[in-house]
């Protein structure tokens, strides 16, 4: 499984910077639609809800960004986006897949 996929690649970026976007909520019905934009690139995401509910693995791949850890398989891309600067020290940290 990739970390990095259609859903949450960034072009200015590594990930989508998703956030919601409440201007474009005034016009839309609140209990059946959340609207994101990435703070990065612009780029605009629209959720429909179900039953007042958003897709959870969905929403978690394109939030990508927001769950990264310093630890385990998501450790390479926390650094690479939060902490450049230490990125190659904490190289030991990154997942090794045999
Ligand atoms: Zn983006």
């Amino acid at each position: 499984m990739s970390l990095i996929t259609s859903l949450n690649k960034c072009p200015k970026g590594l990930l989508h910077d998703f956030h919601v976007e409440r201007d474009g909520q005034k016009v839309l019905d609140l209990a059946t639609v959340k609207l994101e934009r990435c703070r990065a690139c612009g780029e605009r995401v629209r959720w429909n809800k179900v039953n007042g509910r958003i897709d959870n693995k969905k929403y978690l791949e394109a939030h990508r960004r927001d769950f990264l850890q310093r630890e385990g398989p998501t450790a390479k891309l926390f650094y690479a986006i939060y902490q450049p600067e230490e990125f190659e020290e904490n190289k030991w940290k990154w997942t090794i897949k045999l």
